[in-house]
C-alpha cells in the first residue's frame, strides 16, 4: 500500500504563475522521498496538490489502483504534517490527538489505542494533558506528526516540519522521523530546503528548480553524479568548486586559465570534444595536498578549523577553492601548497547545456 504515480503534472495558479511543469515522479511503496530545491521552485505547490489542496491544472496523481487526481484531500488517505504545527490552541494534546478520529466517529477505545501507540513512538505520553501553548516547539511538532500518525494514512506528507526549531532540535527530530520510517514503513514525502534532511532521510531526492524536477535519484547518485551544474551547486556545503576550462583532447588535459589538468582519468572522457567549453567540478573533499607531476601551486586564503574537519580556502587563476582536510591539519595563512584533484571523482559538464558530460 501506498505507492504513489504522479503524471505529467503541472499547475498554473490563477494569476498566470507557472508552479510546476510536466511533474514525474513513481514514488514505490515504503519509499522515502524528499522534495529540495530553492524557494519558489514549487516543492509545497506540488505537496499540496498530492494532498488535494489544490486543484492540478495538468496531469494525475494516482495512490496505489485509485486515481485521485479529483477526490477530496479526506478520502486519500493522506497525514500531513506542516511548518506550523497547526494544532488546536484551546485543546489538550490528547483532544489535538483524536480531533480526526472523534470527527470520523471512530469508537472510543479505538482511539485512546491507537492515541497510546502514537504517544509512545513519539515519546509524548508525559504531555497529554498539556495546552499546545505549555509547550516546546519540538514537542508541539511532535504532537502535529502524532496526529498525522493516528489517522492509519498510507501516505505521510511534511512539509518543512522542522525549520521552525533551533539547530540542536532539528538534528534530535530528523533522527526520529528517520526512525518512525524505519518502524512503519509508510510512504513518506518531505519537503525541504536543508540539504542535510535531504540526504540523510531520503531513499531518493528529487531536486526541483523553477517547477521542474532536475534530477531525480538516490542521495549517493545525487551527490557524486549530478546531473547538471545546478544540481552540483545546489547539494553539498561548501558548495563543490568550479573551474571553467576548456578540453584539449590531444594530451587530455583540461586548459584552466594558464593551468593545464590531465584529465585522462575522467570517466566519461570518450564523449568530450576537442576544443569544447566546460566547466569542471570538484567537491572539497577530493582535493589532495600533494606535490605530484599534476598539481598545481597555490596560497593558502583562509582557515576554517570546523571540528571534525578543517576548510582551507585558496584559488587557482582566480576561482575560489575550497578543501576539506582533517581536522587536526595545521595550515597557516599564505602557506604554500600544492593540489591535485581526484579526476574519477570529479564532474565535468558541458558549459552551455549545463548538463553533467
Ligand atoms: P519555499 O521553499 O519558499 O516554500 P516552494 O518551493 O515551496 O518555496 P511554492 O510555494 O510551491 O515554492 O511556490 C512555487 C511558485 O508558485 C512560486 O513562484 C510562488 O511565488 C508561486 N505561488 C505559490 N502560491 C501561489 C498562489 N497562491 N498564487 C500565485 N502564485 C503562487
Amino acid at each position: 500500500m501506498g505507492a504513489i504515480n504522479i503524471s505529467n503534472v503541472g499547475k498554473v495558479y490563477p494569476n498566470g504563475t507557472r508552479a510546476l511543469e510536466d511533474v514525474n515522479i513513481e514514488i514505490n511503496d515504503g519509499e522515502f522521498v524528499v522534495l529540495v530545491g530553492p524557494s519558489g521552485c514549487g516543492k509545497t505547490t506540488l505537496l499540496n496538490c498530492i494532498a488535494g489542496l489544490l486543484d492540478l491544472t495538468d496531469g494525475q496523481i494516482w495512490i496505489e489502483d485509485d486515481n485521485v487526481t479529483w477526490k477530496e484531500p479526506k478520502d486519500r488517505h493522506i497525514g500531513m504534517v506542516f511548518q506550523s504545527y497547526a494544532l488546536y490552541p484551546s485543546m489538550t494534546v490528547e483532544k489535538n490527538l483524536s480531533f480526526g478520529l472523534r470527527m470520523m466517529g471512530t469508537a472510543k477505545d479505538l482511539i485512546n489505542e491507537k492515541i497510546k501507540k502514537a504517544a509512545n513512538l513519539l515519546q509524548i505520553n508525559e504531555l497529554l494533558k498539556r495546552k499546545p501553548s505549555q509547550l516546546s516547539g519540538g514537542q508541539r511538532q511532535r504532537v502535529a506528526i502524532g496526529r498525522a500518525l493516528v489517522r492509519d494514512a498510507k501516505v505521510f506528507l511534511f512539509d518543512e516540519p522542522l525549520s521552525n526549531l533551533d539547530a540542536k532540535l532539528r538534528a534530535e527530530l530528523r533522527y526520529e522521523i528517520k526512525k518512525l520510517h524505519r518502524d512503519l514503513s509508510n510512504t513518506m514525502i518531505y519537503v525541504t530546503h536543508d540539504q542535510i534532511e535531504a540526504m540523510t532521510l531520503a531513499d531518493r531526492i528529487s531536486v526541483m528548480k523553477d517547477g521542474l524536477i532536475q534530477q531525480l535519484d538516490t542521495p549517493k547518485q545525487i551527490y557524486n553524479k549530478p546531473a547538471n551544474l545546478f544540481v552540483a551547486g545546489f547539494i553539498g556545503s561548501p558548495s563543490m568548486n568550479f573551474l571553467k576550462a576548456k578540453f584539449d583532447k590531444s594530451n587530455q588535459n583540461i586548459i584552466v586559465g594558464k593551468k593545464q589538468i590531465d584529465i585522462s582519468k575522467y570517466e566519461n572522457i570518450n564523449n568530450l570534444m576537442n576544443d569544447q567549453e566546460v566547466v569542471f567540478g570538484i567537491r572539497p573533499e577530493n582535493i589532495n595536498i600533494e606535490k605530484n607531476e599534476n598539481s598545481i601551486q597555490c596560497k593558502v586564503e583562509l582557515v576554517e578549523p570546523m571540528g571534525a574537519d578543517t576548510l582551507v580556502w585558496t584559488s587557482v587563476e582566480g576561482n575560489p577553492i575550497s578543501i576539506r582536510l582533517e581536522g587536526s591539519s595545521n595550515f597557516n595563512l599564505n602557506d604554500e601548497i600544492s593540489i591535485s584533484f581526484d579526476i574519477n571523482k570529479s564532474s565535468i559538464f558541458d558549459s552551455k547545456s549545463e548538463e553533467r558530460i
